[in-house]
């Protein structure tokens, strides 16, 4: 067929339905996790003012410097297309006075997010997350339970060899301190290190530490660890984290490069590893934000969350053998011959539906080869015949298609015969 005059843009696709048991699969998981651990849907715009990202997440993060969807709306309000959850949840939170809930506010999101980042396997501008946010709470425990629930989600999802990696980023006591150890190295050996790196320095110089480029590498491997420069507080926050993971047997790695990309963190950051998804090992990540609720003008609250991406979810599921699943196909498909048989196939699929059973007809007048062949394509269970021969006698041929056996049943019997 013509491909047509227009393409989707760059870096979006569409979801086609033979991909969409893999949506809902992850779909049906991520309703049992939230409810097991008490999260409520949260629904927020897609679009919002522009500056709740330059402020929520920050002008030095790269979502922020290179991969909003940034435009002016016809009144000529800057205008962003979401390119994550947690800075419109917490806007969300403050304009809505949620702060007069039980504490933690137990909050999930499922959606798209836009980032013009350069396409690829696994990266587009427009994707699906899954985000999880709780808020009001500072207790270590709230992170383990947030960490444990997106481990569950993949464990749920059947993925195997499943690992943290964590880290400390400390907090607005104890960073400061870390910044100005961390920059001092890294002034020493400026001309070793690479452009990026080098505007990092000034604007945010945590993020040094997860540069991808080889020449960077050695330089990260010796660089001083925030891990030596934790406040009390932060600290004991972490070690109590450790503890719960210790107990529940959980693997997790100290990774003390892992800074996530996001201005706002503080303490406790996290990502889920899963083995054999290919060169992302990260499956998501997430975090503790304690200050970001006054970034955006609210009081004190704390808040950690975390965000899954849902298409490389799928991807991976996809990927992995022992993981496929199969597209779902009706249970029944209706052939007939002549006016009156189409209409015993219409009343029999009314009852059929009622019953909970999936039934199609075969519309249009058209040979039975065609309709059988239709049958097929639709991959059926069941193909349910009427002629002449089964009007006057009142009942149907059942072909079983996968057995290839067939079978006549009265029209009486036959909710009772398909449903067994
Ligand atoms: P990456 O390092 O791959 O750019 P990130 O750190 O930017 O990821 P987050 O902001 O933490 O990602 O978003 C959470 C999850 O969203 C990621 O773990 C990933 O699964 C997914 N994700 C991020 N960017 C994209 C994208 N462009 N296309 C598809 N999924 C994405
Ligand atoms: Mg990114």
């Amino acid at each position: 067929m013509a491909k047509g005059l227009f393409q989707s843009p760059k870096g979006v696709r569409d979801i086609l339905p033979e991909d969409q048991v893999y949506w809902r699969r992850v779909e049906d998981a991520i309703r049992k996790i939230v409810d097991l651990y008490g999260y409520e849907r949260l629904d927020l715009p897609v679009f919002e003012d522009t500056g709740l990202f330059r402020r929520g997440v920050g002008e030095a993060t790269d979502i922020v410097e290179k991969e909003m969807y940034t435009f002016k709306d016809k009144g000529d309000k800057s205008i962003t297309l979401r390119p994550e959850f947690t800075a419109g949840v917490m806007r969300s939170f403050i304009q809505n006075s949620m702060d007069q809930l039980p504490k933690p506010t137990k909050l999930y999101n499922i959606g798209q997010v836009f980032r013009y980042e350069r396409p690829q396997a696994g990266r587009f501008r427009q994707f699906y997350q899954f985000n999880v946010e709780a808020l009001g709470e500072v207790d270590p425990a709230l992170d383990f339970e947030i960490m444990s629930m997106a481990y569950h989600l993949y464990d749920e999802l059947g993925f195997e060899n499943l690992s943290f990696q964590i880290n400390s980023i400390g907090c607005p006591h104890c960073r400061p301190g870390f910044h100005e150890q961390l920059t001092s190295y890294y002034k020493q050996r400026f001309n070793d290190i690479c452009t990026d790196c080098q505007t990092r320095l000034d604007k945010n110089p945590l993020r040094l530490l997860d540069c991808k480029r080889e020449q960077c590498q050695p330089i990260i491997e010796v660089a001083p660890s925030m891990a030596d420069c934790l406040c009390d507080e932060c600290r004991d926050h972490f070690k109590t984290l450790r503890r719960y993971l210790d107990d529940a047997g959980r693997l997790y790695t100290v990774n003390h490069r892992m800074v996530r990309g996001l201005d706002y963190y503080t303490k406790t950051v996290f990502e889920v590893w899963a083995q054999g998804i290919g060169a992302q090992n990260a499956v998501c990540g997430g975090g503790r934000y304690d200050g970001l609720s006054e970034i955006l003008g609210g009081k004190p609250m704390p808040g950690i969350g975390f965000a899954a991406g849902i298409d490389r979810i799928v991807m991976s599921l996809q990927a992995q053998d022992h993981l496929k699943l199969s597209r779902p196909a009706p249970q029944a498909f209706f052939v007939t011959q002549g006016a009156g048989a189409k209409e015993q196939a219409v009343r029999l699929i009314i009852e059929l539906r009622n019953a909970g059973i999936s039934a199609m007809l075969a519309f249009g007048d058209r040979s039975f080869k065609a309709q059988f062949k239709e049958a097929d394509k639709r991959r059926t269970r069941f193909t349910i015949v009427i002629g002449e021969g089964e009007l006057e006698g009142q009942y149907v041929t059942v072909k079983n298609m996968s057995e290839s056996s067939q079978e006549n049943v009265p029209w009486s019997e036959l909710v009772e015969y398909i449903g067994k």
